[in-house]
């Protein structure tokens, strides 16, 4: 039985990268010079994370004042990270809560010692839509204005055309959909994403800050490992990076690049996600709180309206190879993920479930 994994995190992988890692090892098993053994010093690695760094260079057309670093700790570290290295002459960010984890990040920021005032919020309306930026949004105040674009539990993203609008540095959350549709860099003054979702398997983070910004700031009682200079001083090998995670996105990234780059990942999840929807919308069953432009391509997230059946066709489904389709914990209901490595044949044949779902129950 063919399977499909619409875990919103770790995601699915694409296949001919899960072959090229077997295959990798396989090689050299019996060398013991396999990427899980080797030195990140190694002539090897070295290649492959200044490939990795290339390669979403290339992708994301990043250009050459913003660094970029590979670090562990998660989308979750980055939410302290950030305000310790960039939240240092006001000592205040602006967030615009649009769901768990710019409140995640809120919250982190004033653990280590900033204030944060939430600009705007959805949360009274369970984040069935996106927060707007308010008119008189004084930016001047904040050292910056935290975003994130894509709302992984929520289902909602800021697209490319729908970003607010700041005159001051504007940082974004991309964990969930970096990859998947159009940003231009140059609109951030520094984007993060945990690979876990979209770039690879867990274990490494991608930030992508402007330098320039960096270098202004005046940070006192951070220590190197939480600075980002040090990843920028030392390449990324302050101390050892996740070797075999930095390995696995750098094929990701081939991946993306061989299969067209962004541009084609954005047309084909814009393909899958508007099937799904289509087939949700016209359903009379199912249901999708988070209407028109501020839908995501990479998580769909919808209900029958009753959370015990919603329960029994998620575990319905996972016996009929259809796995993870259950919402968050907090939420309920389903979400589909459709990350870039998800192919268009797990929307067709999730469908056919819902559709059968439906007329069973
Ligand atoms: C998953 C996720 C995070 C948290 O990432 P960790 O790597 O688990 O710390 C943060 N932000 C977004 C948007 C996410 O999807």
């Amino acid at each position: 039985m063919t399977s499909y994994n619409f875990s919103a995190g770790p995601g699915v992988l694409p296949s001919s990268v899960i072959q090229q890692i077997r295959k990798d090892l396989e090689q050299e098993e019996n060398s013991h010079y396999s990427i899980l053994e080797i030195s990140h010093r190694s002539a090897k690695f070295e290649q492959i994370i200044a490939h990795a760094e290339k390669r979403l260079r290339e992708l994301m057309a990043i250009p050459a004042d913003y660094a970029v670093l590979f670090i562990q700790g998660g989308g979750s570290l980055q939410f302290e990270m950030l305000p310790l290295n960039l939240a240092n002459q006001k000592k205040k960010i602006a967030v615009l809560d649009s769901g768990n984890f710019a409140n995640k990040a809120a919250k982190a920021a004033e653990a280590v010692g900033k204030s944060v005032e939430i600009v705007g919020s959805s949360k009274a309306d369970k984040y069935r839509f996106l927060p707007e930026l308010p008119g008189d949004f004084q930016a001047e105040q904040y050292d910056y204005l935290h975003i994130t674009t894509n709302n992984t539990i929520e289902g909602s993203t800021y697209h490319q055309d729908n970003l607010p609008q700041t005159t001051g540095h504007l940082v974004a959350d991309m964990s969930s959909n970096i990859l998947a549709e159009p940003y231009d860099v140059t609109k951030f003054s520094a984007i993060f994403a945990g690979a876990q979702k979209n770039l690879g398997p867990a274990g490494v983070t991608v930030a992508i800050i402007k330098k320039d910004w960096l270098a202004e700031q005046k940070i006192t009682g951070v220590g190197p490992m939480m600075r980002y200079q040090s990843y920028i001083d030392k390449d990324s090998m302050y101390n050892t990076p996740p070797v075999f995670s930095i390995y696995a996105l750098s094929l990701v990234l081939d991946w993306v690049s061989d299969q067209g780059g962004v541009a084609q990942m954005y047309q084909n999840n814009q393909k899958k996600a508007e099937k799904l929807y289509q087939y949700l919308d016209e359903s009379d069953f199912y249901q999708v709180p988070v209407q028109g432009a501020d839908r995501s391509l990479t998580n769909v997230v919808f209900t029958t309206g009753d959370a015990d059946l919603d329960r029994k066709i998620s575990q319905q489904a996972d016996q009929e190879g259809i796995h993870n389709l259950a919402g968050h914990r907090s939420v309920g209901g389903f979400r589909a993920s459709l990350y870039n490595a998800q192919p268009m044949a797990a929307v067709d044949t999730l469908i056919a479930f819902l559709e059968r779902a439906k007329q069973e129950n």
